[in-house]
């Protein structure tokens, strides 16, 4: 019997799965439902060569030491800082929209007197959430938050969400602020890296431990049961006295009982093209025209020197579990009654005295990939450390 169980080999499963099998002593099961670990951060060589992200582009960013410390025990890395360029009407101009893209979608003396509005209302190297830009009195800087609203933020947030970005938490426009600023980074992190051998190898050395027993390809539910009116588990039929750490769905782990949690989900095109570069940076948004939101050109990222290059679009879509071209829940959706809903799921799960709940999934929250590791290693001190 095992003393541990972990349902999900993301980051949360992983290294949650590593601390345990390093500081505790102890069986651990991990159990995957895909046949491969790192969720949704896994990357691969595509038949080309090309290292590419199945899930959609992961690029590591992070201002937290001790979780880039923690992660480069299993990895070595390449420096890389992400650039993102966005289409308006026509023109690709720096994402996060900053004083440079100022200069690009208006002329020379409008645009100065603007950028001079900016820094005399904000100051310099300071970030606006575009709600707020909004609020401004100023009709100068009124006009301009109307612009950058209706061109960049919200037909794209339209497309990603199905709803105006009025109607979604402020804190997910406010991740792509306006940038009083001449720096063209998407992210100011003092680390910004990738794996340099990749995630999925950084993955396979967290959970290199003979205490660590992985099972891919297997749904939890062939395995573990709750029972609401007990609040005891049960592992492979028998009465499970362990722990259970659960990174999957909330609302699945209690079969739906308070309802249906609604999610995001994506379609990924992905496509092989025979040139040698395909676009100027990693990433190009196109906040006005398309289906799509983005399209990621993965060369960029890796500096890989291969013949051609491999792109992806991505297509956001509406999530239905029973329908296997739109059943994979990439983001929860940040509104008030889902945040409600998941809140009564949180309350009925601390019933069950073995049980924890980590990851974007579990805790329905728009985690980085630092932010989860952070998440994880937190829990484990909480729960699972020398004081716990
Ligand atoms: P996941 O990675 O989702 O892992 C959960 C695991 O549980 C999955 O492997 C799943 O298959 C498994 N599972 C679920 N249900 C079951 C079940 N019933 N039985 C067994 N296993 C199950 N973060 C960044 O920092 N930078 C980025 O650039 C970035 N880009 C992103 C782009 C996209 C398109 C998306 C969707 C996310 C992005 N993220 C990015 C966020 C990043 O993916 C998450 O922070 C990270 O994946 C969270 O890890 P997790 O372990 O919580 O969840
Ligand atoms: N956003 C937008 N236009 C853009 C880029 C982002 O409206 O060109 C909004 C949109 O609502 C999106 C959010 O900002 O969901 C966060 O963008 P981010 O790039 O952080 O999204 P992620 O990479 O997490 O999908």
């Amino acid at each position: 019997m095992f003393d541990y169980v972990i349902v999900g080999a993301g980051f949360a499963g992983c290294v949650l799965a590593e601390r345990l099998a390093s500081r505790r002593k102890g069986n651990i099961l991990l159990i995957e439902k895909r046949s491969h670990i790192g969720g949704n951060c896994y990357d691969h060589y595509d038949d080309q060569g090309i290292l590419v992200h199945k899930y959609g582009p992961h690029l590591f960013h992070t201002s937290n030491a001790e979780v880039f410390h923690y992660l480069s025990r299993f990895t070595d890395w390449i420096e890389y800082q992400h650039r993102v360029l966005a289409v308006v009407d026509g023109r690709k101009i720096p994402l996060p929209f900053n004083l440079d893209s100022l200069h690009r979608v208006f002329p020379a003396s409008m645009a100065r007197s603007l950028e001079n509005k900016l820094i005399g209302h904000y100051g310099f190297d300071v970030k606006v959430p575009i709600l707020e830009l909004r609020k401004q009195a100023d009709e100068e800087l009124k006009y301009l938050a109307d612009f950058i609203y209706n061109k960049i933020f919200l037909n794209y947030t339209v497309k990603q969400w199905a709803c105006s970005p009025e109607e979604i938490s402020p804190e997910v426009t406010a991740r792509v602020p306006v940038f009083v600023s001449r720096d063209d980074r998407y992210f100011q992190d003092k680390y910004q890296v990738i794996p340099r051998h990749g995630y999925t190898r950084l993955f396979e050395n967290l959970i290199d431990h003979p205490d660590i027993k992985l099972m891919l390809n297997t749904d939890y539910r062939e395995i573990v049961r709750l029972d609401a009116d007990s609040h005891r588990i049960r592992c492979f039929g028998h009465p499970f006295e362990g722990q259970l750490i659960h990174t999957g769905m909330i609302d699945e782990l209690f079969d739906h009982r308070f309802g249906e949690l609604p999610y995001r989900s994506l379609k990924f095109q992905f496509e092989h093209l025979a040139g040698d570069r395909f676009q100027e940076v990693t990433t190009v948004n196109y906040p006005q025209d398309y289906d799509f939101t983005r399209i990621t050109e993965f060369k960029h990222i890796t500096g890989q020197r291969v013949p051609g290059t491999t792109i992806v679009r991505e297509y956001p879509q509406d999530y239905d579990r029973l329908d296997a071209r739109r059943n994979i829940p990439y983001y929860p959706v940040f509104q008030e009654e889902n945040l409600e809903r998941y809140r009564r799921y949180a309350e009925f799960a601390r019933r069950f005295p073995n049980l924890t709940l980590v990851g974007r999934l579990a805790e329905y929250r728009y985690f980085d990939m630092d932010d989860i590791v952070a998440r994880a290693l937190e829990v484990f001190q909480d729960r699972f450390g020398n004081g716990a």
